[in-house]
């Protein structure tokens, strides 16, 4: 089967809607393209448990606070078509902005403020600061997404771990679709798979396996008896430190309840979140201490 390439959300929404009415389960993963195995797990997912998958390849301008990375963003329609028709995909779709939000942009091509959903308290702290208006950008595309395809699940990565929470408690007032978080794809360095990884030069990204180092020395101290968030946090920035990147933020939060801030003395189900640029690329990655660090994947 040839995977349908449609070009607008227009397209998408019609096509959704007639296999829904067909009486087809729909699997629906949001990317901004460039995709790689991390994505193409989450595909894979979508496809293994609902008739049908399909995949929105947007990079969503409001959710970038630095234009330099999206004009730097990389793009390839056809090449992440062609991945996904490999994996089985049933449908890929794209648009640009004046299209998924019709009638509603202002003359210089931007959305207004007043138009941007709020977030929620999941948004607090961490990339909430480090990227200002960042989850506002995601919780609006990501809403008028689920409108689009209004699929039964949504597919997100453990990657990105506050949006997962982000886009959880969306879905949640929205009262659908189910979400369901993945597990982080790395490379065999450990590396996260990242489409920002694509600009690392060899060394930038031989350093940037420090960050995935860190939150592993950081599973190692919590199986070893470590609680303390405070200390848990300083183990993880000095392992960046060490290797010279530049550090964002290098902590813990419980993972069942977000606070903005590192919770006070012991910590019971911790989430380790580092944020550090190598080079011209700001990478994230995290790891749920209380799980044994993943195998490389092949
Ligand atoms: P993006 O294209 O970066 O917006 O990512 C689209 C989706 O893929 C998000 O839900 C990400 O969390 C997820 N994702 C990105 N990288 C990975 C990875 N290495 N492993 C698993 N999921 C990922």
């Amino acid at each position: 089967m040839t995977i349908e390439r449609l070009p607008d959300p227009a397209s998408a929404r019609t096509w959704c809607a007639e296999h829904r009415a067909a009486g087809a389960t729909l699997g629906f993963v949001p990317t901004m393209g460039a995709l790689h195995d991390g994505h193409l797990s989450l595909v894979r997912r979508a496809l293994l448990e609902n008739d049908l998958a399909c995949v929105s390849v947007f990079v969503n301008p409001l959710q970038f606070d630095e234009a330099s990375d999206l004009a730097s963003y990389p793009r390839d329609f056809e090449g992440d078509a062609a991945l996904l028709q490999r994996v089985g995909c049933q449908m890929v779709f794209t648009g640009t902005l004046a299209q998924f939000f019709p009638g509603e942009l202002r003359a210089d091509g931007t959305l207004p403020a007043e138009r941007l959903l709020a977030p929620g308290p999941c948004a607090l702290g961490l990339e909430g600061v480090c990227r200002r208006g960042h989850f506002e950008g995601v919780a609006t595309i990501v809403d008028r997404l689920f409108d689009v395809t209004g699929p039964d699940v949504a597919y997100f990565g453990q990657k990105d771990f506050q949006q997962s929470l982000v886009v959880t408690d969306l879905a949640r007032r929205r009262g659908a679709p189910r979400v369901v978080v993945c597990p982080i794809s790395r490379e065999p360095s450990g590396l996260a798979r990242s489409s920002r990884n694509e600009r690392l030069s060899p060394e930038e990204r031989a350093r940037a396996a420090c960050l995935s180092r860190a939150l592993s020395l950081a599973g190692r101290a919590w199986l070893g008896g470590e609680r303390d968030a405070a200390r848990l946090d300083s183990l993880l920035r000095a392992e960046l430190e060490r290797a010279g990147v530049d550090v964002e933020y290098a902590t813990v939060r419980e993972r069942d309840r977000w606070s903005a801030g590192t919770p006070r003395g012991a910590i019971v189900a911790p989430v380790a979140l580092v944020a550090a640029r190598v080079g011209p690329v700001r990478l994230i990655d995290n790891h749920l201490l209380d799980e044994p660090w993943p195998e490389p994947s092949p």
